[in-house]
Formats: C-alpha cells, sequence, structure tokens
C-alpha cells in the first residue's frame, strides 16, 4: 500500500488504476475507527483499487470549534487502513490543498436548502467546508465511487445533493452506522470524553431508540417525538443538547404529521466534545402495526387456542 500526500501523486494514482480496474474512494479526517474501517472494507468489497484520503479540513471547522485538538495519527491510520484493504492513503498537507492557507479560499460550494437546518444552523458555515473539500477530492479523484457514513446523515444528504448537481462522475454509496457495543456510534471524537462523559453519552442512542420506538408503536406526532427525545437527554446532566429531532430523510425538514419513514436525529455536546447520532425510524400504515387492532385479534386467538389446548 502506497502513501502520497501530493495532489498530482493522487490524480495520477487513480488515473493509472482506472486503466483496469474500478476505483472506490474514501473521505476521512483520519483517526481512523471501526466505522472508517467497515466503509473501506467495503469499498474493497464493490472495487478492484481503493483510496483512502486523510485531511482534517481547516475549512470545516469554526473559530472556537476544535480544529487544533482534533485527533490524528497518521501512522495508526495508515496501518488501520491497510489492514481493511486499501491501496493508497492520501495525507495531504493543508498547504498542498489550500496553497494559500490561512488565506480563504475565493472559491466554494455552498448546498443551499440542506445545509441551512440541524448542524448547519447550530456550525455556521461547516457545509461549505465540507462540500467544498468533497468537491476538490472528487475533481481531483474523477471516476469512483465514494464510501460515506450514515452516522454523518445531514453530510450524507448535502454530499448527494452536490455530486448530482454538479454532474461529479462519482457514485456516492451511503454506508450503516457502526457502534460501540453499548450503543455509542464510533467517532474519533470518542477519544476525548472523560470516562464519565463516555457514559454520559449513551443518552444519546437512548433518546433515538425512544423516538424510534414511539414512531414504530403508532406516535406520529413529530414534534410530541422529538419533545421526548430532548426530556430524556436532559435528564443527563452531563450533556449540553444542541437539538433532537425528526425529520424528513429527503429534504432534512420537520413534517407535521409522520406519513412516512422519518430520521431522527440529535446532537449535544459533552464538556465540549459535540456528538451528532441518528437513527432511521420507520412509519407503518395503523393497522399493519405490532400492538394494532389486527396483531391483537392474532393475540387472541392464539390464547383462545392455548386455552382450547388447555
Ligand atoms: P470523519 O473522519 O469523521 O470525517 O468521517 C469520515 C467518514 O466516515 C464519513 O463518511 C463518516 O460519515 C464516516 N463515519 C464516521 N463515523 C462512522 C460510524 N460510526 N459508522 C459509519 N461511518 C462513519
Amino acid at each position: 500500500m502506497r502513501v502520497i500526500s501530493t495532489v498530482s501523486e493522487f490524480q495520477s494514482a487513480l488515473d493509472q488504476a482506472r486503466l483496469s480496474k474500478t476505483v472506490g474512494l474514501v473521505p476521512t479526517m483520519g483517526y481512523l475507527h471501526d466505522g472508517h474501517a467497515s466503509l473501506i472494507v467495503r469499498a474493497h468489497s464493490e472495487n478492484d483499487f481503493v483510496a483512502v484520503t486523510v485531511f482534517v479540513n481547516p475549512l470545516q471547522f469554526g473559530v472556537s470549534e476544535d480544529f487544533s485538538t482534533y485527533p490524528r495519527d497518521l501512522d495508526r491510520d495508515v496501518e488501520l487502513a491497510r489492514q481493511a484493504g486499501a491501496d493508497v492513503v492520501f495525507a495531504p498537507t493543508i498547504n498542498e490543498m489550500y496553497p494559500d492557507y490561512p488565506e480563504a479560499l475565493p472559491t466554494k460550494v455552498s448546498v443551499s436548502k440542506l445545509s441551512e437546518v440541524l448542524d448547519g444552523k447550530s456550525r455556521p458555515g461547516h457545509f461549505d467546508g465540507v462540500a467544498t473539500v468533497v468537491a476538490k477530492l472528487f475533481a481531483m479523484a474523477g471516476r469512483v465511487s465514494a464510501y460515506f457514513g450514515e452516522k454523518d446523515f445531514q453530510q450524507l444528504a448535502i454530499i448527494n445533493q452536490m455530486a448530482a448537481d454538479l454532474s461529479f462522475p462519482v457514485k456516492v454509496i451511503g454506508c450503516k452506522t457502526v457502534r460501540e457495543t453499548d450503543g455509542l456510534a464510533a467517532s474519533s471524537r470518542n477519544v476525548r470524553l472523560s470516562e464519565d462523559d463516555r457514559q454520559a453519552a449513551l443518552i444519546l442512542y437512548k433518546a433515538l431508540q425512544l423516538g424510534k420506538g414511539l414512531i414504530e408503536s403508532g406516535e406520529n406526532n413529530s414534534i410530541t417525538v422529538a419533545r421526548a427525545m430532548e426530556s430524556l437527554i436532559k435528564c443527563e446532566a452531563r450533556a449540553e443538547l444542541d437539538y433532537a429531532t425528526c425529520v424528513d430523510p429527503k429534504t432534512l425538514l420537520v413534517p407535521d404529521v409522520i406519513r412516512n419513514d422519518v430520521q431522527l436525529l440529535v446532537a449535544a455536546k459533552f464538556s465540549n466534545v459535540r456528538l451528532i447520532d441518528n437513527v432511521k425510524a420507520n412509519f407503518s400504515e395503523p393497522n399493519t402495526r405490532a400492538g394494532s387492532g389486527f396483531q391483537n385479534n392474532n393475540v387472541v386467538k392464539a390464547d383462545s387456542l392455548r386455552l382450547e389446548r388447555g
């Protein structure tokens, strides 16, 4: 496996590979964990050649955010990427990506609407930074399949929109969220949690499960679901809640009444470490729902059978 650091080497490595191979791309900010590994493994299973990029992108961090403390360890990343099936790791310096840095880049990619809600509201400019760096990586990479995690659900939606709108020859593929055994979503930021905060952070997944349970047992008021998730997170004193909400997975807007599958999303800080998570909640018509009249009839029948047998 090769480790390269210049844009021209990256472009020629991918051009060369594409002469005889399909190419998978896995963009990351490094400090790789099982979530990243799952993307690389999937890219490896679906392509002949896999490129992983490792770049902590300053454009997507706000001034008071954790750019300088974001965890970094390239040697470890290279080893993990190799084990997961990568053929090349592209790890550029900031000046290789942005020659005039810290001067602002005159060009930026901005995806309206989808970037204006949720994390876009809490982190102004964040998604412009994400869309800009991903557009640069797509422009360098050319025709590839690119793998992104559903863990960053809004980011995935924005990248899908951008790739379609700007006609990048890139197939964007969303991959399931990888979790620790207790439910916490794997994240590079988890290493910055104290033991107490690590425990407290479980409240995010618990809140998502609560919301999902409510919807899947018939609650169709999105505000009621959001309030229930918010209240649960607020019970955890170490959590500083940003949002807990229920949105349409395509528009990321809150539906008045839940009539289709929705995405539940949460964000909170634990001693300044900001975590996000999300799950899908399946909507089902009332008469097909577990616990609905139809199902209850079956239960009654089963009970009466048992009685008859008894
Ligand atoms: P990051 O390094 O945090 O920018 O993430 C790089 C890619 O890995 C993004 O597409 C993320 O959505 C994805 N990713 C991060 N955490 C997870 C996870 N727990 N499960 C699946 N994918 C993830």
